[in-house]
């Protein structure tokens, strides 16, 4: 299990488990050419060239395959699971009780009444669950910043795609801090195919 990386106040991401790499991406591009790599250079020109060439021939990328543990605030996580090609599973507040915990932005004009706003809404649901509220109907009296856990498979095409747009200018500020951590693991895992994506992608 790899370190979590910290992200936001009290977040973070890790990745949990991974299979192939970029070595996926060129043996799944070279059972396509009846091709043997020559050398490592070529394999990474090889990659190059499926990341930038038009029509995408995509699949390639979908041999390497990520898992990584999420803990965000709940608002993040509706855009996150909008993004349907990949797979989650989240901490249930019907099953769970919700720990207090939330995300706090920093340095903002009213940031007492944003969090005294925030405790009061945490009181009431500990009195209504007291009261005998079901978790499900208690939780509704919660803010979109509390924090979720998730776990999210996804593979490698998928992933460039969620960067692509979640790592973009346009996207939230705090979706794109976890963008910019999960890059970064990006790079770590599958170097090559990470390369080029920004290069060609993520700069152009
Ligand atoms: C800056 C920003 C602002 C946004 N604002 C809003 C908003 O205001 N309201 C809102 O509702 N959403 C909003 N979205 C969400 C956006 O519309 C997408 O739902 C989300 O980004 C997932 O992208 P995706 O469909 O490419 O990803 P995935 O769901 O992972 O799909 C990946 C790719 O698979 C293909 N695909 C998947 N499903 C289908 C399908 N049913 N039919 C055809 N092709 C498919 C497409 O090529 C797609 O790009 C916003 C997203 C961003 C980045």
């Amino acid at each position: 299990m790899n370190e979590p990386h910290t992200v936001l106040d009290k977040g973070w991401v890790q990745l949990e488990e991974m299979m192939g790499g970029d070595e996926a991406v060129i043996r799944g591009a070279r059972i396509c050419y009846q091709s043997t790599s020559s050398s490592s250079d070529a394999d990474e020109r090889l990659i190059r060239r499926l990341i930038r060439s038009e029509p995408k021939h995509n699949t390639v990328f979908e041999h390497a395959v990520f898992r990584f543990s999420v803990k965000c605030p709940i608002f993040v996580a509706r855009q996150w699971l909008r993004h349907r090609i990949g797979t989650f599973n989240e901490r249930s507040l019907r099953y769970c009780i919700a720990k207090r915990e939330y995300y706090v932005p920093a340095e903002r004009e009213n940031l007492d009444a944003y969090q005294k706003h925030m405790e009061r809404s945490f009181d009431l649901y500990q009195r209504l669950l007291e009261a005998g509220w079901r978790r499900e109907q208690a939780r509704g009296v919660l803010g979109t910043s509390v924090y979720t856990e998730f776990i999210w498979t996804v593979n490698a095409w998928s992933l460039m795609n969620w960067l692509s747009k979640r790592y973009h200018k346009s996207a939230q500020w705090e979706h794109r801090q976890y963008a910019d951590a999960i890059l970064g693991i990006f790079k770590e895992a599958m170097p090559i195919t990470a390369a080029a994506f920004e290069e060609y992608v993520l700069k152009s």
